[in-house]
């Protein structure tokens, strides 16, 4: 249950679609349970992530990026969550330092319970890791006494990093896999919402029902059919072991 009266989760996507394929499950969840859940969608992932839309005819960055948006505001609607756009570009992403302090705004403003973004390697993607630098950074800042004093400091909300596309590469181990088997529905309306990435519907289909399985067997939940995993980069903390 939530630990305070406006409990909210933070999302930090670095391309507007990453957030449906990675944490729509936990999105959706954390709706459901009377989270406000704030995506902040670094790009449109206009250049790098929308093959599909360039290949017809007539498409513009503009374009593109006015498609790309429309289906990332659906795809949120639909869990439940509210986007941010930064529009910083992709393909390079290039973070400012007007950037960083508009996310700790953020963080300052929301007090997440917990933040969800990229895997730390990417070799296969420059802009997700860049996109978890800046998440943990700006996370940090928010932390600082002297930043803004006077302001509410930030606590410590949980990092969990979501399921890159090929996760061996990327150095990613899951140690948390959450149960999304009460949402799958929506992810999946949600997934096909990005209509620029159909390619990807199916795959992302199977990696839930994978980790639902994985899950499912491990940990005696046994309606759990559908899953997400999530890498921790701190320890758990607790006193006690079950
Ligand atoms: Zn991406």
């Amino acid at each position: 249950m939530p630990s305070n009266e406006n409990p909210t989760a933070l999302v930090v996507s670095a391309h507007s679609a990453d957030f449906v394929w990675r944490a729509g499950g936990a999105i959706a969840l954390y709706a459901k349970r009377g989270y406000k859940v704030i995506i902040v969608c670094l790009s449109y992932g206009e250049r790098g992530e929308s093959a599909k839309l360039w290949r017809q005819e007539g498409y513009t960055i503009e374009k593109v990026k006015t498609e790309r948006r429309k289906e990332a505001e659906t795809a949120a609607e639909i869990l439940g969550g509210e986007t941010v756009f930064f529009d910083i570009g992709d393909y390079p992403l290039r973070l400012t330092d007007d950037h960083l302090f508009q996310l700790v705004d953020i963080f300052r403003e929301h007090h997440p319970e917990f933040v969800l973004t990229h895997s730390k390697e990417d070799p296969y993607n420059f802009d997700h890791p860049l996109a978890t630098q800046f998440a943990q950074e700006a996370r940090i800042i928010a932390q600082a006494h002297g930043h803004k004093p006077g302001e509410k400091v930030l606590g410590a909300p949980g990092v969990f990093l979501f399921e890159p596309h090929q996760t061996e590469q990327c150095n990613w181990k899951p140690d948390v896999l959450l149960d999304i088997s009460d949402v799958c529905d929506v992810k999946r309306k949600a997934i096909e919402a990005m209509a620029g990435q159909e390619h990807l519907w199916e795959y992302y289909t199977r990696v839930a029902l994978q980790r639902g399985v994985q899950g499912g067997r491990n940990s005696g939940r046994a309606g759990m059919t559908h899953g997400e995993g999530y890498q921790r980069i701190f320890p758990q903390v607790t006193g006690a072991f079950s």
